[in-house]
């Protein structure tokens, strides 16, 4: 029988979850969707300094916004794999810090920071790599009580054999390899006791029973360290599946500053884009289906996902392909949902009052049902409606052209009159008019049409023209047909 598998996300709380991240949460939840496996959300927050108070919380929430709900974490039962936060395992770790010590696979370092930056400064000068000398492997029993002595406080460094290539299968980059040479022995314990990243997540993906470890290239080159350790403890290696990297536009290596990409799952859930456009997208950024379509729901992508079809090439982020594809769940979401992703947006821009009457209300939904099909993401609504909130029009440059038609003062005019003997001003009274007016002028198509919509929208395309002049209403209808034939 196959090893079970367990996958797990582990990310460290030092800010919101970020679109990086969020692939590498959705790849691990995939795979243990599609093989029945199990789910962990380790925090890993063993760098004390970089740790921000209410990034835990904060990196769950965006999780679940996303439906990538855990099976084992902080927040379920700890079961035999528990607990889920690094720093309530330090206990742990230092007896397996201990054990390194003992067996001589460890040794304290004494290294001031200063020596630390002489020596590298030193290697640089010399156009080495820099690289820990090992200054302090083989300290005797005096020179450690001599260090000791002085208050200087040591490190645990793990001793990295000399001359071995340490290669190994990568899922998604097959067989990968580093020259132990080029690692110097690195610290797996600082001062304090507190072991680092690179210790913690060997002891963690052991005890914790990992199968796969999915993650972003970025953590390539802590691998080489990490499969050290799992052999100097004696332990079975996990499966590694480093996903591509991540690039912009330009295809350039995103960095957190770039500005030309929304970088936090957060900030999209604030512009009103939807969850299953962003797994969808995320899910294609270094995953190819078998096949030509590109909309999957979660269920469908757990049911299809294989690391084997994880692509080792960079992944592009391209924004508008994400807008497209949210416009693709808006499309096809319900009213109440596109309502929740647009309403907040005309409520925080000042045109829309939070306690609206039911009438107001029903309006508003009407209005944003009116857009639903343009909305690439909810906060674009608050463009796409500027006309409804306004007496005046501002006319595009192509409504113009239209408005200096020959035909138009006469089929404006004729259209306020006739507008102004509706019963009602709702849609279907709204279209008799319009048809009174094209058999009054006997102008019809786009001579009738594009004059009346230029003149009451500014713009020479939109929704449906007449729900778009309902909404607007008599008044505000009325004073722009009287103000485009003055013009
Ligand atoms: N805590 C690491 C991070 O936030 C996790 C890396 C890993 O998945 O091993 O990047």
């Amino acid at each position: 029988m196959s090893k079970e598998i367990r996958v797990r996300f582990a990310p460290s709380p030092t800010g919101h979850l970020h679109i990086g991240g969020a692939r590498s949460a959705l790849f691990n939840y995939l795979l243990a969707k599609n093989t029945g496996g199990t789910f962990v959300l380790r925090i890993e927050d063993t760098d004390q300094a970089r740790n921000v108070d209410t990034a835990t919380e904060k990196l769950m929430d965006s999780l679940k916004w996303l439906g990538l709900n855990w099976d084992e974490s902080i927040d379920t039962e700890a079961g035999e794999y528990g607990p889920y936060r690094s720093m309530d395992r330090v206990g742990l770790y230092k007896e397996y810090i201990q054990q390194l010590l003992n067996e001589n696979k460890a040794y304290y370092c004494y290294m001031t920071e200063e020596e630390l930056e002489a020596e590298r400064e030193a290697q640089k000068a010399r156009g080495e790599m820099p690289k820990y000398s090992g200054r302090d492997r083989d300290l005797t029993e005096d020179q450690r009580a001599a260090y000791e002595a002085k208050g200087i406080q040591p490190v645990v460094r793990f001793r990295v054999t000399e001359g071995q290539t340490i290669t190994f299968n990568d899922s998604v980059r097959e067989e990968v390899s580093f020259e132990s040479d080029g690692i110097g022995d690195f610290v797996i314990a600082r001062k304090d006791g507190v072991p680092m990243y690179n210790f913690a997540v060997v002891i963690d993906d052991h005890l914790m029973k990992i199968s796969h470890v999915i993650r972003g290239e970025e953590h390539l080159s802590n691998t080489p360290r990490q499969i050290m350790l799992f052999q100097a403890f004696g332990w079975e290696v996990p499966t590694f599946a480093h996903a591509s990297l991540i690039l912009n536009a330009d295809r350039q290596k995103m960095s957190k500053r770039d500005e030309s990409i929304i970088q936090f799952v957060e900030q999209y859930k604030d512009l009103g884009y939807m969850p299953e456009a962003i797994v969808n997208f995320l899910a294609l950024l270094g995953w190819s289906p078998v096949g030509e379509e590109e909309i999957f729901t979660l269920e469908e992508l757990s049911e299809q996902f294989s690391l084997d079809r994880v692509s080792k090439a960079p992944a592009v982020f391209d924004m508008d392909k994400l807008a497209w594809m949210n416009n693709q769940y808006i499309k096809n979401a319900d009213l109440d949902t596109v309502v929740d992703l647009a309403l907040p947006h005309l409520i925080a821009s000042g045109v829309v009052s939070e306690e609206l009457s039911e009438d107001r209300l029903e309006w508003t939904r009407r209005l944003i049902g009116l857009y639903q099909e343009q909305m690439q993401y909810g906060a674009e609504i608050v463009k796409l409606t500027e006309q409804f909130f306004k007496k005046d029009v501002d006319y595009t440059d192509d409504a113009r052209e239209v408005l200096a038609e020959e035909q138009v003062p006469e089929v404006l005019t004729q259209f306020a009159k006739e507008l102004d003997e509706v019963e009602t001003f709702t849609v279907p009274d709204i279209k008799k008019a319009i048809k009174a007016t094209q058999k009054a002028t006997g102008q019809k198509g786009k001579k009738l049409f594009m004059p009346i919509r230029a003149a009451v929208s500014g713009q020479t395309h939109g929704p449906e023209l007449g729900d778009t002049i309902e909404l607007l209403g008599k008044a505000v209808v009325g004073a722009r047909l009287k103000a485009a034939v003055e013009k």
